[in-house]
């Protein structure tokens, strides 16, 4: 065949390791040539000369003579010409990036007909129809793709003609039919452009390479690229392949095969086939395809051959493999192999079956699967059928099914959670207020927020369902109701379902199956095939994981489910939570005091419920790390709403005096932005006494455990310090706490005291603060918003939409780290500190720690661990696994 040149590969050239040039499918083309499998003979012109042709808008130098010898050889190889008047060759023109994006750019079939040409082929093959149809096709693929006539013409032609017989589809025409229908469509292409059908057929093949270069950059493309972060410079190869074909009667078809069933991933044939048909047909869905098991009793010699044919791809790229092939009058041909897409189920189970049967090792078999599809497995899901219209769609917050009815406040969620009913908590926004009913109720959809506004956080944090910001829902809380878009009134009661997985909101009860691995992980017994794959799939993570996982827990109950799950202690618990609910009142006294005696009375009130709180952790996390985060929010969020206090009191005939002094005190307090204003190490260090209250009910519970012969493991975390002298006077006051209750208890008490470091300032000056910190927890939520100058909760709502779109982000730097800024910053930082205590504890607790990039990104910075809600636990120790395999890539692409 001919010299390789830089622009185009003969298949017999290729391989499966020159994607990058080659393309996906070229590149799969190549290497089945190489195995010896049935591929029609042909060629691919590099992704470079699509690049060249796209930056300079000519084709390459030497690229025009390169095709011509390729398509030299493929002539003498086959013993046909293209376009030749008696037994023309005809071949195809395929896109095939580096990438699958599946139908996004052209396809071009049958260059080579014309109106003599097409004679040669009814001759050769015997079938007038054929002939006429393929001509029929070629012109309508020609004409829309490459001379840019608007498809539905040809469409609309094709209707007439099958209405006119009384058919439901064009196979119902006969030869006659096609053969006006190709020169109706010849008239369409010389209206719509001025210029008649090339009849030359290099000229047909030329023009069709040309279009599938420019069709790497049409609307579709360059909008699934952006979605699928595939980057836009890669371009696309092109594929010219002979012709080979599946609708030459009832002894041909085309079809598409899996190795494996790509939704469960149980191994055996799988697909579809369609008798008398051309691969497009398939794609078009113009008639219905039957299962591929027909094809024994069709023509069970080819069935049996595509089982031969799927076995060796399946043992050479050692994955589930799908294939499209063609069978011409009872010969198979492959047309194209690629390791197939699979639901996240088949994930798992491919790769622990083919680990057990020794195809590939536990390294490789980790790398296969991650811990999005992990998350995907532990949810209910909804037995959605077609039928089901969502009302409403919203960010896909927290994943899961949830049924329940609707309730507008914490108040309605309680009252109905107590009387067994499931609830879906329905707000503008949530709160800290609305924590009770969110632990009540099943989701949480909210019509104002991103991923991670409060409700998103909390809801995940909990392991909830939850929408947000669902924008196009006004919600009444005052009426009890929302409206949908669609202008349908839902109120207190009604029932609705939520898909967090989606982003959907249905009325009414859509069915619910329940997840296997949810209760697995839990329990650690395997129920079945996809549980034992995914368990051993987290075996294997945690026995090579370097990076620690831990949880963000602030109950018992919490703290004991993220040890099922698999926590190696907790990362943060935010001593916030414990202040809501009946305490409230003592928060209250406490803000209010007057004077020292009155503030001391509130805190000593609070203490022994703090005690209890941290002794509860304590015993359920017993033996493991417990860090401690003390008070952060600003004191306000524990008062009642300016607003709703002012109507209030204005609306009272008898104002109640405690209201006004509540009135007074948020206003007093009133910040215009809280989250850079008065709240961690600023307000331990403000309200005297918080601080000692808080590390003595730490104490307290460490020494009462210690008397229960338990082994508590303490640590008290400072947030938000920006200045070493802050850690210094807040860590002063705690030291002098521990050695109170030490010595007041006769007890050694050894609780570490470590910084959150969630300002640019605490990264940049690290090194100073190591010297007061026992350990570092970076609060990347915190320190996301403070690097970029963002409130996560306005700026997800508001413009974030725009900045995905217009690509400023390729995701939002509070789910995923932002590695170049945010990450840099913990990059410093970790080192500074190392360089004054080689042994610096680090670790993670912003919303990043159970994010699998961040992850991977922790991993490499050097993190000892990584906190995230317990839910999350079992896709953060998959992630830290396959963090830390080296030299080992997941699915290989054909
Ligand atoms: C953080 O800022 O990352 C953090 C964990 O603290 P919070 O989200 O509670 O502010
Ligand atoms: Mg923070």
């Amino acid at each position: 065949m001919s010299t390789p040149t830089p622009y185009v590969y003969t298949f017999a050239e290729g391989g499966r390791d020159m994607a990058g040039l080659l393309g996906g499918k070229g590149a799969g083309l190549a290497e089945m040539t190489r195995l010896g499998l049935p591929v029609p003979p042909g060629f691919t012109v590099t992704t470079e000369a699509c690049r060249t042709y796209l930056e300079t808008g000519q084709e390459p130098p030497g690229l025009g003579a390169a095709v011509a010898s390729a398509l030299a050889d493929l002539e003498r190889a086959m013993g046909r010409r293209l376009g030749r008047a008696d037994d023309p060759l005809l071949v195809s023109v395929r896109s095939g990036a580096r990438f699958s994006m599946p139908g996004m750019m052209e396809t071009i079939l049958d260059i080579g007909l014309n109106d003599d040409s097409v004679v040669g082929l009814a001759k050769a093959s015997g079938q007038e129809r054929f002939a006429r149809d393929s001509y029929r096709r070629l012109l309508q693929m020609f004409g829309r793709t490459v001379m840019g006539v608007d498809g539905a013409l040809f469409e609309q032609a094709i209707a007439a003609h099958t209405a006119a017989r009384g058919a439901t589809d064009d196979h119902a025409l006969g030869a006659g039919e096609m053969a006006a229908l190709v020169e109706e469509f010849k008239a369409v292409i010389r209206r719509e452009t001025g210029e008649d059908f090339p009849q030359d057929p290099f000229e047909q093949l030329y023009r069709a390479i040309r279009a599938v270069f420019a069709s790497w950059n049409s609307e579709r493309a360059r909008v699934y690229r952006r979605r699928e972060h595939i980057p836009d410079d890669l371009g696309t190869a092109v594929n010219i392949q002979a012709m080979v074909f599946g609708n030459l009667g009832p002894d041909s078809g085309t079809g598409v095969a899996f190795t494996r069933d790509p939704a469960t991933g149980e191994s055996g044939v799988y697909g579809d086939y369609l008798p008398d048909a051309q691969g497009e047909d398939v794609v078009a869905g113009v008639r219905n395809a039957v299962p591929l098991t027909e094809l024994r009793h069709l023509a069970p010699r080819v069935y049996d051959e595509l089982g031969d044919r799927l076995r060796t791809l399946e043992g050479h790229y050692r994955d589930l493999c799908d294939v499209e092939f063609t069978v011409e009058r009872g010969r198979l041909w492959i047309l194209q192999t690629r390791v197939g897409k699979r639901t996240a189920e088949a994930a798992f189970r491919i790769a622990h079956e083919l680990r057990a049967s020794g195809t590939i090792d536990a390294d490789e078999a980790l790398a296969r699967v991650d811990g999005d599809e992990l998350t995907r497995l532990m949810f209910p899901r909804f037995a959605t059928r077609t039928t089901d219209v969502p009302v409403a769609h919203g960010v896909p917050a927290s994943p899961g099914a949830a049924v329940g009815v609707v309730v507008f406040d914490s108040e309605a969620a309680g009252r109905r959670a107590a009387a067994g009913q499931h609830t879906v908590l329905v707000r503008r926004e949530t709160t800290p207020d609305d924590l009770p009913g969110m632990i009540a109720a099943q989701a949480v959809l909210t019509s104002r927020g991103g991923k991670t506004s409060h409700a998103a956080v909390v809801a995940r944090g909990m392991g909830k369902v939850c929408v947000c910001g669902a924008e196009d829902l006004v919600v009444d809380t005052a009426a009890r109701q929302f409206t949908t878009p669609a202008g349908v009134e839902v109120h207190e009661g009604d029932t609705v379902s939520v898909d967090g997985t989606a982003g959907n909101v249905y009325l009414g009860a859509v069915p619910l199956t329940a997840s296997e691995v949810s209760g697995c992980l839990e329990t650690g017994e395997a129920t079945g095939p996809l549980t034992r794959a995914v368990l051993s799939a987290l075996a294997h993570a945690d026995s090579v994981r370097r990076l620690e996982v831990r949880a963000n827990a602030d109950t018992p109950e919490d703290a004991a489910r993220a040890r099922r799950l698999g926590a190696q202690g907790i990362g943060l618990c935010r001593t916030e939570h414990m202040f809501l609910g009946d305490r409230r009142a003592l928060v209250e006294a406490m803000i209010l005091a007057r004077d020292d005696t009155a503030r001391e009375e509130a805190l000593a009130a609070l203490l022994p419920l703090q005690r209890e709180d941290f002794t509860g952790i304590l015993a359920a996390m017993d033996g493991l790390p417990v860090t401690i985060r003390l008070l952060d929010p600003p004191l306000h969020e524990f008062l009642p709403d300016r607003v709703d206090l002012a109507v209030r009191l204005a609306s009272a005939a008898h104002p109640d005096p405690h209201d006004r002094e509540l009135l007074a005190a948020v206003e007093r307090m009133h910040e215009e932005n809280p989250m850079l204003g008065l709240r961690g190490v600023r307000l331990g260090l403000a309200v005297p006494g918080l601080v000692a209250m808080q590390v003595r009910a730490i104490a307290e519970a460490v020494v009462h455990r210690l008397r229960e012969g338990g082994r508590p493991r303490a640590e008290i975390m400072i947030p938000l310090v920006g200045t070493v002298e802050e850690l210094r006077l807040a860590r002063t006051e705690t030291e002098q706490v521990l050695a109170e209750v030490a010595a007041g208890t006769g007890t050694t008490l050894d609780c570490p005291v470590g910084t959150m470091i969630e300002l640019p300032r605490a990264a940049l000056t690290a090194g100073r603060i190591a010297q007061l910190a026992d350990f570092f927890s970076f609060g990347t939520n915190d320190l996301t918003q403070t690097t970029w100058g963002l409130s996560r909760d306005d700026a997800e709502a508001s413009f974030f939409p725009l900045y995905l779109e217009k690509g400023v982000f390729a995701a939002s730097p509070f789910e995923t780290l932002d590695q170049e800024g945010v990450g840099r910053l913990v990059e410093i930082a970790v080192e500074a500190g190392r360089a004054v205590h080689p042994r610096l504890e680090t670790g993670v607790c912003g919303e990043h720690g159970g994010d699998p990039a961040s992850i991977h990104f922790f991993h490499r910075a050097g993190l000892d661990y990584v906190s995230c809600s317990p839910f999350r636990l079992p896709a953060a120790r998959l992630e830290a696994g396959r963090a830390a395999l080296t030299g080992v890539t997941g699915s290989d692409s054909a």
